[in-house]
């Protein structure tokens, strides 16, 4: 039976939980250079493929599995994501080998790479990982304080790759969707998504907390105010107060 990576931290960032197995410093398999300013600029978006499956584990775990055994050819990555894991092998601060333009090129020396794993069938975990994917690149872009017009496709930065394959027939939409995140990211409250707050999202957040209502993971991410990876009463509470404009209970 296959010896499946060990994650040294788990963390989980607006519900979405990431296994952090970081390529040691000195590693043959990683470039060990910072990002050429110091500082992530760009989100650099991948598909790579679905794979099979061993019994008990999953995509993610295997390409990171397979990066850390050095089997992935001298391919890096920050993250790689799929409908139910996610694991970064990188630091945000240093490069990977990712985007074929070298080790000077704005691909690999400015941007975090996400590969979001899909095999462009448009199943529920296909559509589940780019979900899942376009989260985590509003994560990073918030974080790192980068604007929308920072995220970037594999192809922006080498245009003979056509990559993200499985995305970028609907790029646009995949751009509006991690727009949507980003903007619940900023502006939590709006679980409805009409731009407003108001007691029709600390209705429907109360709804969600006691099980009546079952919320789109970006309404989720808008829901959970409080910021502890669950939408429960306490959100409806603080999203009512902050739609009747006070800051005391
Ligand atoms: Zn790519």
């Amino acid at each position: 039976m296959a010896k499946f990576l060990t994650p040294d931290k788990i963390r989980t960032e607006y519900g979405l939980e990431i296994r952090e197995k970081i390529l040691p410093d000195g590693s043959a398999y990683k470039p060990n250079r910072l990002l050429l300013h110091r500082k992530p600029e760009y989100v650099t978006i991948h598909n790579t493929a679905d794979i099979n499956e061993a019994p008990g584990t999953n995509d993610a775990e295997q390409y990171a599995r397979a990066t850390h055994n050095g089997a992935m050819g001298g391919v890096s990555v920050h993250y790689y994501i799929d409908e139910t894991d996610c694991w970064q092998l990188l630091s945000e601060y240093e490069m990977g080998y990712h985007a074929a333009d070298g080790n000077t090129g704005p691909g690999n020396g400015t941007s975090i790479a996400i590969e979001i794993i899909m095999d462009g069938s448009g199943s529920k975990e296909d559509t589940e990982a780019e979900d899942r994917g376009a989260l985590l690149a509003a994560i990073l872009l918030h974080r790192h304080g980068l604007t929308i017009d920072r995220l970037k496709t594999h192809r922006d930065w080498y245009p003979k790759k056509y990559c993200p394959a499985y995305i970028l027939p609907h790029w646009d939409k995949f751009r509006l969707k991690v727009m949507d995140y980003k903007d619940a990211i900023e502006h939590p409250g709006d679980v409805d998504r009409d731009g407003k707050v108001t007691t029709k999202d600390a209705r429907l957040t109360l709804r969600a907390a006691i099980g009546l209502e079952n919320l789109k993971r970006v309404q989720r991410v808008a829901a959970d105010v409080n910021r502890n990876n669950k939408v429960d009463v306490d959100d409806a509470h603080l999203i009512l107060q902050k739609c009747i404009g006070r800051k005391d209970g």
